[in-house]
């Protein structure tokens, strides 16, 4: 059985508790899992606490990101690969699961190109911003993972991921678990988020897309602003690596995991074979 990969993300509202109280059971219901985890908002409260307020930036493109400069990475790890993710892990380990935390560093897990020079768009105009500590994932430790999944531990996996000179970067969390999900052959990847899925008129969560099909994407990708971009972004890389289907749910209480299982959210479907 191919494992299902799960995204959560780390906004407001997102409720971890139900999260990995769906996920422990799945798994003892012997479902393979991946479980891939966010963690934005916590991280711009403890870096404004730290007096390092977080900054984010727009790509010519249009996509928005954290701009990552060496303190903003380090802020950056300390949440995810820290609180976060070891909350994550103790959540399912008191729940019976034998939870393996990782961030894409280790075990060089989630491997790819650091791009030191980025262009955004600031005021209408291009600008290069130098020392920037992020890049994308171009490859994934299918080994590690499979040592792990093969052993009955369950990959709880974070954000950075590292260069091939071996520096932490910050990757975006959808799209890695896009590629995680592509390279593992997972049938379902789920995004799941603080909304119910794509909505056609943002904020209206009774305007819900409950199914995009492969041809209709770009149409649907009008519908996205700010962050919902990238998670699109990141839908698409995974159905034109092979994923059966993308679920865009919600986490915000409930039994997420089970609820996108049955295709509740946008469910975005790959190109008919
Ligand atoms: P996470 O950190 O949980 O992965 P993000 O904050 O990155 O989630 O992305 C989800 C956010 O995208 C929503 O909270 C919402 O503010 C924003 N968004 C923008 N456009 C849309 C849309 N059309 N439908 C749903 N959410 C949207």
């Amino acid at each position: 059985m191919n494992p299902i990969v799960i995204k959560v993300g780390g906004s407001e509202g997102i409720d971890l508790d139900a999260l990995c109280a769906d996920v422990a059971s799945l798994v003892h219901d012997g479902v393979p899992l991946v479980l891939v985890h966010g963690g934005s908002a916590e991280t711009n409260r403890v870096a404004t606490q730290l007096g390092h307020a977080p900054q984010f930036v727009t790509s010519p493109s249009g996509f928005t990101s954290r701009l990552t400069d060496r303190k903003a990475l380090e802020i950056f790890e300390m949440v995810y690969c820290g609180s976060i993710n070891k909350g994550i892990v103790e959540r399912l380990q008191m729940a019976g699961v034998n939870a393996v935390g990782l961030s894409g560093i280790d075990g060089r897990l989630w491997e790819g190109r650091r791009k030191k020079n980025i262009r955004v768009l600031e005021d209408g105009k291009i600008r290069v911003l130098r020392d920037s500590w992020t890049g994308t994932v171009d490859r994934v430790n299918v080994d590690l993972l499979n040592l792990l999944m093969g052993q009955g531990y369950l990959p709880v996996l974070t954000p950075p991921g590292i260069s091939e000179d071996g520096e932490a970067i910050n990757v975006d969390g959808d799209r890695a678990a896009a590629r995680t999900a592509s390279a593992l052959g997972a049938d379902t990847l789920m995004l799941l988020s603080n909304v119910p899925g794509l909505l056609k008129a943002f904020p209206d969560e009774s305007s819900l897309l409950r199914e995009v099909a492969y041809e209709d994407f770009d149409e649907a990708m009008e519908f996205a602003e700010g962050r919902m971009r990238i998670k699109m972004l990141g839908a698409k890389e995974a159905l034109d690596g092979g994923v059966g289907r993308v679920v865009l749910g919600d986490a915000r209480n409930g039994q997420p995991v089970r609820a996108a299982m049955d295709g509740v959210g946008t469910v975005l479907m790959g190109a008919a074979k």
